[in-house]
């Protein structure tokens, strides 16, 4: 059997997203099968049921990877704390996929190392060894790369760049504390700061209509939609102070970053990032006060290139890595 082909998931709550190809062409084949919040071997299975439907005769999978929220121990292959598949915790996710997708190499990751992994070799990390990326979704995520190896930290748990606290009176944050990164620049912490504004006697009308419109259904998208309407005159100055206000706050955090990393370049992706300059413009004004090193002040700060796709190609990557390594210790 010909096991050239390389598989990379990323679980999250409700979908697997996957991607099957080889060295030459990562992303041959992608897709998504439904999760099950409930039962890992039931969601593996279903994996390994749709990989099987697409796969040509006589090959096999090489070497899986899988990507998934919380902390994922790589020593042990289990799964700690996660916040979206309540029924995986603690689950032995290496001994499971082994089950699926038998004599394949695999490999684990937290989802975010994973969308930086895909980053660095497919994206905006391309050529760069040491990198910082930020994933704003409903929350922040975080991951660091120092010469070309992912920072997992001594339990695992490192890169929650997203609960770095920049103000102690700030907004409350999801995890309990004040101030947090997420709490200004995730989506939630977003919206919040939208209806705060809204509320306020002397907000703009575009605003104002736009929050009591859109209810419970508002999104960032809907914020930056109104913050950039084609008519200059009209575009809303509260909509764009939303995105300038998150922006500082971003590259405040981004600066003490880059005091403390140096890296290549910062790569800014997840669905608040869709917003583009009106976000990253303030974003590198605020990083470049902070920071110390003059040469470090063009740090780049980069939008991501891989969508929601970068954890699946990066867990794809780290299989194939894997699978590199403990090739020639299986010849020996
Ligand atoms: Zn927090």
């Amino acid at each position: 059997m010909n096991r050239s082909l390389i598989l990379g998931a990323d679980v999250g709550g409700t979908y697997v997203k996957y991607v099957l190809g080889d060295g030459d062409e990562p992303g041959r084949w992608t897709g998504e099968v439904p999760s099950d919040p409930a039962s890992p071997a039931t969601t593996f299975g279903r994996l390994a049921a749709r990989v099987a439907e697409l796969l040509p005769p006589a090959a096999g999978i090489g070497a899986a990877g899988l990507a998934c929220a919380g902390i994922v121990d790589v020593r042990t292959g289990r799964l700690g704390r996660t916040p979206n598949l309540p029924g995986w915790e603690g689950a032995d996710l290496a001994g499971l996929m082994g089950i699926a997708f038998p004599g394949a190499a695999i490999a684990l990751a937290n989802d975010v190392n994973a969308a930086l992994a895909g980053e660095a070799r497919f994206g905006a990390g391309r050529n760069g060894s040491d990198l910082v990326m930020l994933a704003l979704g409903t929350g922040v995520g975080g991951a660091v790369m120092i010469e070309g190896r992912l920072l997992a930290g001594h339990r695992f748990g490192a890169g929650e760049i997203g609960h770095t606290i920049l103000d102690v009176a700030g907004p409350p944050c999801n995890c309990g504390n004040r101030g947090c990164l997420e709490a200004y620049a995730g989506s939630r912490g977003l919206l919040a700061a939208a209806r705060r504004r809204a509320a306020a006697p002397d907000c703009s009308p575009g605003l104002r209509a736009l929050v009591a419109e859109r209810g419970d259904l508002l999104t960032t998208r809907d914020l930056a939609d109104l913050a950039t309407v084609s008519d200059l005159a009209a575009a809303d100055r509260d909509a764009a102070a939303l995105f300038r206000e998150a922006g500082e706050r971003l590259g405040q955090a981004v600066g003490n970053l880059l005091n403390v990393l140096d890296p290549d370049r910062v790569i800014i992706g997840g669905g608040v990032a869709a917003a583009g300059e009106l976000l990253l413009g303030p974003c590198r004004e605020a990083a470049a006060r902070i920071v110390l090193c003059e040469a470090a002040r063009s740090t780049p700060i980069v939008p991501a290139q891989l969508g929601s796709a970068a954890a699946a190609f990066g867990a794809a990557h780290l299989a194939a890595i894997h699978l590199a390594a403990a090739a020639p210790r299986e010849r020996s």
